[in-house]
């Protein structure tokens, strides 16, 4: 039998959704990339535009698809604060439709499915819930800004496992936490993004709040290796499974952290902290470790290094930004 397979990543054009393509056309697989270009461009997969195993549609997953494979990779979202509070009713879709559009293809192709959610359902955990475990069901603001994020996420987990329990399709669930490394976009204001090109322009290090808070940093091949893994895993452990790094640092270490490594001149200054910003977050990742023989390899520094060096090497001028709508006449980007 053929061990090539048919391979969807949904979103495979942004940052991690490219990562999962070039390890799945490596390997030999066909891989078809479908994305919208909300938040990304097509440099993240232009070098593999050539390959013959690798094939690309632009298509927003909040509209139905019908395309025969055998594994889909679901990580089309925007996923930056910034990118997900643009458009929060689409990006309620996005989590939603999308989910309902590639569980039912799954559905129908036989497929096994995996969802991209997020640490985000866990919302800003109580102390007594540090670091996160699988089983804490989260603290989630339903109306606050941040929900369109993280009830979307919250509602695409519900799907997945009805669709498991009442339609018997394979799913895999994995909860990423904040993961960074090259080809994340210049302009997504994520908090590693951000510091890196001002840090590289000598220009203030922009910190929400006074820096206090924390969040743990997975270098994205690690985060790779890991939504691999689960990909293969046996059918008995679908999941949810917390993928991330659990060092755990405040944003302010971090600040200094790239300082530091850029060599940069650049000076902090303290900006309001965004509302329902989650104050601690680590995840335990013992049922990775247990379930997967998966633990993440790369320290802070030596990541951020490989990243400071993919920012250096952009032309920042080639970038857009997503949410300039004035740049981006996209009608897939458009408000709803
Ligand atoms: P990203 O923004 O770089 O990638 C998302 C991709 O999805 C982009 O290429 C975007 O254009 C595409 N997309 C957005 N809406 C779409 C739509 N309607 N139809 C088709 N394509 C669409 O973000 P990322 O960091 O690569 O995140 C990928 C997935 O992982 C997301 O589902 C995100 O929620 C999840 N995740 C990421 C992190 C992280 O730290 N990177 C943490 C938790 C969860
Ligand atoms: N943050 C910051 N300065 C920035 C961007 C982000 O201080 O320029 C903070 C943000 O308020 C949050 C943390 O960094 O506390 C992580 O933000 P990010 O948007 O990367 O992801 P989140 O984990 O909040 O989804």
């Amino acid at each position: 039998m053929s061990t090539i397979k048919r391979i969807l990543v949904t979103g495979g054009a942004g940052f991690l959704g490219s990562h999962i393509c070039d390890r799945m056309v490596n390997a030999g697989h066909d891989v078809i990339c479908l994305d919208n270009f909300f938040t990304s461009q097509k440099n993240n997969i232009a070098h593999l535009l050539e390959k013959p195993n690798f094939e690309l549609i632009r298509h927003d997953i909040t509209h139905p698809m019908w395309l025969e494979v055998d594994e889909i990779y679901n990580m089309a979202c925007p996923a930056s604060p910034v990118h997900y509070q643009y458009n929060p009713i689409k990006t309620m879709k996005v989590s939603v439709m999308g989910a309902i559009n590639v569980l039912g293809m799954a559905k129908r192709c036989r497929a096994k499915v995996l969802q991209a959610s997020t640490s985000e359902v866990y919302g800003d955990p109580t102390p007594e819930h540090h670091p996160q475990t699988e089983d804490y069901r989260g603290n989630v603001n339903p109306i606050g800004v941040r929900a369109c994020y993280d009830e979307g996420k919250r509602a695409a987990e519900t799907l997945f496992f009805d669709y498991h329990r009442s339609n018997g399709v394979n799913i895999r669930v994995v909860r990423i936490f904040n993961t960074y490394g090259p080809r994340m976009h210049p302009f997504d204001g994520r908090v590693v993004s951000n510091f890196i090109v001002q840090a590289i322009q000598n220009q203030d290090i922009t910190i929400y709040g006074d820096g206090s808070q924390t969040r743990s940093f997975c270098y994205v091949d690690d985060l790779v290796n890991a939504i691999i893994a689960h990909m293969n895993n046996s059918d008995d452990f679908v999941g949810p499974v917390n993928i991330g790094n659990p060092g755990e640092f405040t944003i302010k270490q971090l600040a200094e952290k790239v300082i530091e490594l850029t060599g940069s001149t650049s000076k902090i200054e303290y900006l309001p902290l965004p509302k329902d910003d989650p104050l601690q977050r680590k995840p335990d990742i013992s049922l990775a470790k247990q379930k997967m023989d998966w633990e993440p390899k790369v320290p802070l520094e030596q990541g951020l290094i490989h990243t400071i060096d993919y920012f250096k090497s952009l032309n920042l001028a080639q970038f857009r930004k997503p949410t300039d709508h004035t740049a981006h006449k996209s009608s897939l980007a458009s408000k709803v």
